[in-house]
């Protein structure tokens, strides 16, 4: 008879700042893997690894703050049918919890220093030539001021906040009286609520509100702002194109495969998928092929551009497919995520947390918006917005429109009359031209008329 094979586990065993949840495989087809978390040999009684059910390594602060040093053994079984039982074997973890008022940096490429705090949750510091750019703060209750006044020496300083949740806003209210805090209007409500629900010491009436357009110009880095409303309705970003580098927040959502955090979109402030494929659309076309880094709230390493491709195709089988996109998400419990990649294997796996129902603004055979219309050779009037359905281009030189539609398989778009591709572009000479979008049910109907002179 043969044995079943040993397990393996992902993470590898070592010591961590934060939670780990912990993958158990198996080689063995349909081998069951048994565990205990104290050290204990698994019995029959003792829990199975699920693939949507780990084991969770905990990371505890106690009553004052002061992190917790927590050690598990965690030993493991696997059974399978016709098979002798594996061997049992022991991963030791350590989880050596940082206080809650402790903040660490590192400088991660020239500059830029990646600071996090006992949560591990990312902020970001960019020493230019001229200015410094302190990007969120963080979850922590330590004085981030002082840690960053001590890496930033005598530079000026502004605090640009992607948007307002509270694991990138809690430190905020100690820069407010010395220094210019930046964070989208459109978040300061949201904010607000947390900041009466977690007690922080804020004055939101000094927030500075931050748009699409903006140039935070430290010297030697030109930080561009991009709106990416999706996660919260105030996400934003920033792009230094000379560097190829972006800092996103959590609007990209993360993809750390042991904890896992995804993108959070079954939150209140998050729009419908489909909205947010269409910030996708417009901001990649501002974006893609300009950076090769993104800096998120929760990474520990930068993703590479491959990623948003992965992102964006999640976003997309949620559109096309809805409801049986989904699975059971590992974080949070009980939650639902759908994901494209393979999680252990795949660095650029993506996954979307969404509420269970309810997660497009309309059905998906109804979803048929001109999400996006990038020109080149020319000026778009007024700015594009896919609720708007009349447009002039200045043409400068030969134009090519190029359309970015959300819709689902079985939509169709056409300019004037024939059918075209998402994403193609077309070239224009002057005069009309007409971009029409049909839903795969033939009830939605979107009109954009666009004249070139
Ligand atoms: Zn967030």
């Amino acid at each position: 008879m043969r044995t079943t094979a040993t397990p393996t586990a992902f993470p590898a065993p070592g010591t961590f700042a934060v939670a780990q949840q912990v993958t158990l495989l198996c080689d063995t087809p349909g081998a069951v893997i048994r565990y205990t978390l104290d050290g204990t040999p698994p019995t029959a009684q003792s829990p199975v690894c699920e693939p949507h059910d780990l084991p969770m390594l905990a990371a505890v602060n106690d009553a004052t703050g002061k992190g917790v040093r927590s050690c598990y053994t965690l030993t493991a079984q696997a059974t399978a049918p016709e098979h002798a039982p594996s061997a049992v074997v022991t991963f030791d973890y350590v989880i050596d919890r940082r206080d809650t008022d402790v903040y660490v940096s590192t400088e991660v490429e020239p500059g830029l220093w990646m600071i996090k705090d006992y949560d591990d949750t990312k902020m970001y510091l960019i020493k230019g030539r001229e200015r410094a750019l302190l990007i969120d703060a963080g979850l922590g209750n330590g004085q981030l001021r002082t840690f960053v006044n001590d890496l930033v020496g005598d530079l000026p300083m502004s605090v640009f906040i992607t948007h307002g949740h509270p694991d990138h806003i809690a430190a905020m209210g100690q820069f407010e009286d010395a220094y210019d805090v930046y964070m989208s209007h459109h978040d300061l409500a949201m904010a607000h609520s947390f900041k009466e629900r977690l007690g922080y010491q804020l004055d939101l009436s000094a927030i500075i509100d931050v748009h699409e357009g903006m140039v935070f110009d430290l010297g030697d880095w030109h930080l561009e702002v991009y709106q990416v409303p999706g996660h919260s309705q105030g996400s934003m970003i920033l792009l230094d194109a000379t560097r190829g580098v972006i800092i996103a927040g959590d609007a990209f959502g993360s993809n750390t495969p042991t904890i896992p955090h995804a993108l959070w979109m079954q939150i209140p402030s998050a729009s419908p998928i489909d909205h947010y494929l269409t910030a996708l659309y417009a901001v990649r076309a501002h974006i893609d092929g300009r950076y090769d880094r993104i800096y998120g709230g929760h990474n520990d390493t930068p993703l590479p551009p491959a990623y948003l491709d992965t992102l964006q195709a999640v976003v997309q089988r949620l559109v096309d497919e809805e409801q049986a996109a989904l699975s059971p998400s590992l974080r949070p419990r009980g939650g639902w995520w759908a994901q494209v990649g393979d999680r252990v294997r795949d660095p650029h796996w993506a996954a979307i947390n969404v509420p269970r129902e309810g997660f497009l603004s309309a059905p998906s055979r109804q979803l048929a918006t001109l999400a996006y219309l990038s020109v080149h050779g020319g000026t778009l009037s007024p700015r594009f917005l896919p609720t708007t359905g009349e447009y002039t281009v200045q043409a400068r030189g030969a134009v090519v429109l190029t359309p970015y539609v959300t819709m689902t398989a079985g939509a169709c778009v056409t300019i004037n009359g024939v059918p075209h591709r998402s994403g193609e572009p077309y070239a224009v000479a002057t005069g009309a031209v007409v971009i029409q979008v049909v839903a795969a049910d033939g009830t939605t109907t979107q009109v954009y008329r666009i004249v070139v002179e």
